[in-house]
């Protein structure tokens, strides 16, 4: 059975602080992950594919892996494209269309600190270079939260804005927060999205709305062992635990037929 996964990065660079370090991996870190999706023997393509795969009912390769990036951070061009490029991996990144060439204000006022969000210039250069760039809304506010009106802001108005300043046609989605409800998927599919991220974990398959599309967070603390697992349970939090209970469960089955 076709098992489509989609990975959730957001910044690529040193933690600048304990706060953000759970949602930043390392270059380092991320050059290992990437090197490691090269070589297992999982199928990087774009989201797009994927989606049009998982809508047609076509055939995925088992091991179908997205890579996604949400915010647009700054350092995605200078840390992860260089590595991306290196082992041939597609990529999405998912901009504020609001918020180009500004910063994550709505992090800082948790206690991260502050990063700076690809302008439209870069977006375009990441683009060139063979990057996706999808809409994530236009004020990274939780969508849930917002009036009728408002919603409709945050889903029509971002697509247009973001396929002007990229002279493109932007297709992708993915919700700020990962807030939504059947309000919000209709929403992104009436702004003419054809699919769209949320953050729920686990696989991807035919039968998966398109609107509401699982994705793995991958954290600043994953080892190799536990992106490994990641890529293995379609789980965010696969420890060895699981690890060990998926073995005690093959063995089990393998004595009792
Ligand atoms: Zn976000």
């Amino acid at each position: 059975m076709s098992r489509a996964l989609i990975l959730m990065y957001h910044s690529v660079d040193t933690p600048l602080n304990e706060a953000e370090s759970r949602y930043c991996v390392t270059p380092a870190v991320f050059r290992e992950h990437m090197a490691h999706l090269a070589a297992s023997g999982s199928v990087a393509m774009p989201l797009a594919t994927m989606v049009q795969a998982l809508k047609q009912g076509g055939q995925l390769p088992d091991n179908a892996v997205a890579v996604t990036f949400d915010d647009g951070f700054e350092c995605f061009q200078r840390n992860a494209l260089p590595v991306l490029t290196e082992f041939h991996i597609p990529a999405t990144v998912f901009a504020v269309s609001g918020m180009l060439g500004g910063t994550n204000t709505w992090m800082q006022a948790k206690g991260w600190p502050e990063r700076k969000l690809m302008n439209a210039h870069e977006l375009r250069e990441i683009q060139a270079a063979g990057v996706t760039v999808g809409c994530h809304a236009l004020n990274h506010k939780p969508m849930t939260q917002l009036s009728d009106e408002a919603l409709a802001d945050e889903t029509v108005n971002a697509r247009r804005i973001l396929s002007e300043a990229l002279e493109t046609d932007v297709t992708l989605f993915a919700y700020p927060h990962g807030a939504q409800s059947g309000r919000e998927r209709q929403a992104v599919e009436k702004a003419g999205f054809i699919a769209a991220c949320g953050t729920e974990p686990g696989f991807n398959r035919h039968q998966t709305d398109l609107f509401a599309l699982r994705r793995i967070d991958v954290y600043g603390s994953d080892t190799l062992a536990s992106f490994r697992r990641k890529l293995q349970f379609g789980a965010n939090r696969a420890t060895l635990a699981d690890l060990a209970n998926y073995y005690f469960r093959r063995i089990a089955t393998h004595f009792h037929g």
